[in-house]
């Protein structure tokens, strides 16, 4: 997925929580975007963590048509860093002063890390980064990764005729099934059908499936915030910048 996208998503996320947790966030929203993107600014690929071990993995990707867990890493990094995020507002609300940040500081990288745990979520809704098993040629491209970019660039063309649907955010259970569940319903609703409509070069059949990425992206990114800001505690405190009213 494009910058455009993983912005624009962030940003319908931001708008769909509730009032007390829109106001935490606003003030933030230059570390969102900035995590947003961020994955692709720099080029990361490989989890940090497993990059120099045989467990690395691929970190924009999890090819539910593939068994090899180096094609999961999409996965661990959301996961990852929605657990990191609940973690690190504990332990900055039990001893802040000790982790050498002031409270602008963190709530800066909070948002930094929300927004990357968004960025990888949203790329559990792209067909294109759940699976891999597909006839490019007869799709109407000459390699894989020229789809990738076909299809990419497609998701920021048909963005102003997606039917966007909304809903309110749930508290979900943040675990790696979460997270393949997400992949898994990607790959059966849209990838298995990406060679038809591709072929036929169907544009109904692209403003549905932009429809789908976008609409699941918001709805992921916003039960995963909520989930972590309420299961964190941070809803109890006011926090700096908070708007007025
Ligand atoms: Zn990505």
């Amino acid at each position: 997925m494009n910058g455009p996208t993983h912005r624009l998503i962030a940003n319908i996320a931001l708008s769909s929580l509730d009032q007390k947790e829109r106001h935490i966030l606003y003030p933030r929203w230059g570390g969102i975007e900035s995590g947003a993107t961020l994955s692709d600014d720099f080029r990361i690929m490989w989890e940090p963590k497993v990059a120099s071990t045989k467990n690395k993995q691929l970190v924009h990707r999890c090819y539910v048509d593939s068994e090899n867990s180096k094609n999961h890493g999409c996965v661990t990094r959301a996961l990852d860093h929605a657990e990191g995020s609940i973690s690190f507002i504990k332990d900055y609300m039990e001893d802040g002063e000790s982790m050498g940040y002031t409270e602008d500081e963190f709530l800066e990288n909070l948002g930094m890390f929300l927004g990357i745990a968004s960025h990888h979520i949203s790329d559990l809704c792209t067909p294109v980064h759940v699976g891999h098993k597909m006839d490019y040629l007869k799709a109407g491209a000459k390699s894989q990764s020229a789809f990738h970019k076909i299809l990419e660039r497609d998701l920021v063309r048909y963005s102003c005729q997606a039917q966007i649907t909304l809903s309110k955010p749930q508290k979900i259970s943040i675990s790696k099934r979460y997270f393949f569940n997400i992949a898994k319903d990607t790959y059966s609703n849209q990838f298995v059908n990406l060679e038809e409509i591709y072929s036929k070069d169907d544009v109904e059949g692209k403003i549905n499936m932009t429809s789908y990425v976008i609409s699941h992206s918001i709805k992921h990114t916003a039960n995963i915030w909520h989930t972590v800001l309420l299961e964190s505690g941070m809803e109890n405190r006011t926090w700096s910048m908070q708007p007025l009213l």
